[in-house]
């Protein structure tokens, strides 16, 4: 069956050499396996005849059946159309065409009966059909009488002949053609035991449903079967990873961790807190490099179970490491580290792309020797010239896309065993999900806030009308409070979005004065920003304009007010990350998400979604259902690296979990796939491996 399936298309009845290699360039179908997997995007339901006299404006597609009575044509020069009388026994409409018309006559001449089926319109109080599909009798046979499949194409592909009608045909001919010879790909345990259909009859039921419950069963079994292997393919790696990399065993709980603990802990961890520092113990003592995701919303505390995390690494004979994304961020950890470790006289290092040359050379020699326990920096940290001597714990913060090759240059700077790896993400993604992006990493939730978080109170104004909110800001900072205001920048280097911040900066500098007001912008150096952000984390700027620069991370819990000017231009994730910068403190904080007074749909329904709740996960929920898997934040394109063709993770959660036990427990039962009954997975894992699927080496 194999090459059968793997005829290239161009063999197809109907196709030839060009237009297999537009087929190939346009939808990425190559071969018969190809075209079989390439599923209809919707179904329309031709199980009904309408009469002519039941049309009603504003209808989806319908099928009539009556006579083509005559032609005749209209018009002149780009105006000429073509049109024709169609009548069953209760009246007649007009069908239109605006090309093709030779062809038209000749293929369906007038007098006779046909199926006619497309979009009725409303004009001039009658109704016609533009361009409708037609077929007789003897053709309708593939269409009527159930749900017929839609298929994407493009233009390219309707310009030589490719319409979503030919596909059909091409896939109606090619189902015929292989009957019998499509073979299983699952075992029958497993089809057994879930109930799945076969996967012929699956791929017949997906591209012609006799009803809807075939639709059904046909897309529960391929999506099924595609998160499976996905599932299965991550098991195997994760089971490989196991006994091939040792990791730094931390086999004591000692006195960095134990008297921090005790006597410098600032505040009671929250339970969700002491959970995860409970999972990085156990991963860390058990001998096996820990790869572990923590995801937590904004202000949940990642940063004090990281800073715990780190202080096992140096019980165990280690030093440890935190990397952050900018250098602001990097920065502010640095301070915030250096002064939770003082008491305890533990240096805190950081290296960033500023750091000059003569304070690495004060730096590096004392890492290289182990004399420098922790380290905070950028990516500078994992150049090949820096040195540890011995790295026992790699904090990665808010990177969630940290890959498996980033994380590969971390771990030469152990010389004997592997460093653990935690990695930090506020971008809060259905468990589910992460599951299958991240599926190389075991995943920790830190689902509950500090006690005493106020809810940021959130609403939405127009832009016109600013008195009043400046009336409250002055109020605000009369209190001792301070002020964040974001501009969108698509680009930093944008210049109407430069310029739009400056007359910001005029604005409010007009109405607050200069002293109280000031600005960052990606565009300004590490050097400025750094001295920017010094006057506004001091308290002596109460104003801070700015691009999304601070969207990650920045924590300074006396601002209690977060203005989001163009708010209509963010989506709802950063939207969610940037008001996470206020209500860190006990105070109640703010957040005006501010637009002009036209705003569209699209953007009013994020707004909506702000202003109604808090939770990081139902935010990215509805993100999720606006705009579908794929668009999330940091998940672009991993649908299409995933190689998924039917199943959604964020929307078959439930599959997703289902076939991720399955594979665990088979990689668990038999690792190297050779029981008799695994062995059709062998086989499939290979085929897909020759198919280019390598689906587990583009994630992470
Ligand atoms: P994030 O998860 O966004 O990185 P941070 O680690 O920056 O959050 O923590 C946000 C704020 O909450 C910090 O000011 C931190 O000191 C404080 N915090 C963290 N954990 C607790 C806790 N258990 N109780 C009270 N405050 C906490
Ligand atoms: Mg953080």
């Amino acid at each position: 069956m194999d090459e059968l399936l793997r005829t290239s298309i161009k063999f197809l009845a109907g196709v030839g050499p060009k237009r297999a290699e537009m087929l190939k360039k346009e939808i990425d179908v190559e071969s018969f396996d190809d075209l079989l997997n390439y599923y209809p995007y919707r179904y329309v339901d031709r199980s009904k005849f309408y009469r002519t006299n039941e049309l009603l404006p504003d209808m989806p597609y319908v099928q009539l059946k009556g006579y083509i009575r005559h032609y005749y044509e209209e018009g002149n020069g780009r105006q000429k159309r073509l049109k024709a009388i169609f009548s069953d026994e209760y009246g007649s409409i007009e069908l239109i065409w605006f090309a093709g018309y030779r062809y038209i006559q000749q293929m369906f001449p007038e007098g006779r009966q046909y199926i006619v089926f497309g979009k009725p319109s409303y004009y001039l109080n009658s109704f016609n059909m533009p361009h409708p599909e037609i077929d007789t009798e003897e053709t309708a046979s593939m269409v009527s009488g159930g749900l017929v499949p839609m298929y994407h194409t493009t233009e390219t592909m309707k310009r030589s002949g490719i319409t979503s009608r030919k596909i059909q045909e091409l896939v109606y001919k090619l189902l015929k053609s292989t009957r019998g010879k499509i073979e299983e790909t699952l075992p029958e345990y497993i089809i057994k035991h879930y109930g799945l259909p076969a996967l012929p009859d699956a791929i017949r039921m997906i591209h012609y449903p006799q009803n809807p419950e075939e639709l059904r069963l046909a897309k529960y079994r391929l999506k099924f079967e595609e998160l499976f292997y996905l599932e299965l393919k991550l098991e195997l790696s994760k089971e490989g990873r196991k006994t091939r990399f040792l990791g730094e065993k931390f086999a004591v709980v000692g006195d960095y961790f134990n008297s921090f603990y005790l006597n410098h802990l600032p505040f009671d961890l929250t339970n969700a807190q002491k959970r995860v520092v409970k999972e990085i113990r156990t991963d860390c003592g058990s001998g096996c490099q820990m790869n572990r995701l923590v995801q937590g919303d904004v202000g949940s505390g990642k940063t004090m179970v990281a800073l715990l995390a780190m202080l096992l690494a140096l019980d165990n004979g280690c030093q440890a490491c935190m990397m952050a994304p900018t250098e602001i961020l990097a920065r502010q950890h640095h301070e915030g580290l250096s002064e939770l470790l003082k008491p305890m006289g533990i240096e805190v290092g950081l290296l960033i792309g500023s750091t000059t040359k003569k304070q690495r050379e004060k730096l590096l020699p004392k890492l290289a020797s182990g004399e420098l326990k922790i380290i905070v920096g950028t990516h500078a940290l994992i150049e090949p010239n820096i040195i540890f001597h011995r790295l026992g714990m790699a904090v990665i913060d808010e990177q969630h896309r940290f890959g498996v090759e980033q994380r590969a240059k971390l771990w030469i700077k152990n010389p004997n065993k592997l460093p653990h790896v935690l990695i930090m993400s506020a971008t809060p993604i259905p468990r589910t999900l992460a599951m299958t992006l991240y599926g190389d990493l075991d995943i920790s939730i830190i689902d509950e806030l500090p006690p005493g978080r106020k809810p940021v109170y959130t609403e939405h104004r127009f832009d016109d009308n600013m008195h009043p909110i400046f009336m409250f800001l002055h109020r605000e900072i009369k209190k001792g409070r301070q002020v964040y205001v974001v501009f969108p920048m698509i680009e930093e280097t944008e210049k109407a979005d430069i310029k739009s911040l400056e007359e910001g900066y005029d604005l409010y500098a007009s109405n607050f004065g200069q002293e109280k007001v000031t600005l960052v912008h990606g565009k300004m150096n590490a050097r400025e920003k750094k001295r920017v952000m010094d006057t506004f984390v001091s308290g002596e700027k109460k104003i801070l304009l700015a691009t999304t620069v601070i969207e990650v991370g920045v924590n300074v819990p006396n601002a209690s007010v977060m203005i989001i000017e163009n708010a209509d231009r963010f989506g709802l994730s950063q939207l969610h990350q940037l008001r996470g910068r206020v209500g860190r403190g006990a105070e109640q904080s703010y957040c005006i998400l501010l637009t002009s007074s036209k705003v569209g749909n699209e953007a009013r329904k994020r707004i909506e979604v702000m202003c109604s709740t808090n939770d990081g996960f139902i935010v990215a929920e509805e993100d999720m259902k606006q705009r579908g898997f794929g668009e999330i934040e940091g998940t672009r394109q991993s649908g299409k690296e995933l190689m998924l063709k039917i199943a959604n993770p964020a929307s078959d959660g439930q599959l997703v979990a289902i076939t991720k036990r399955e594979a665990a427990s088979i990689v668990a039962m038999d690792p190297s796939l050779t029981l008799e009954h695994n062995v059709v997975l062998k086989e499939r894992l290979l085929w897909l491996d020759r198919n280019g699927q390598e689906a587990y080496s583009n994630i992470s």
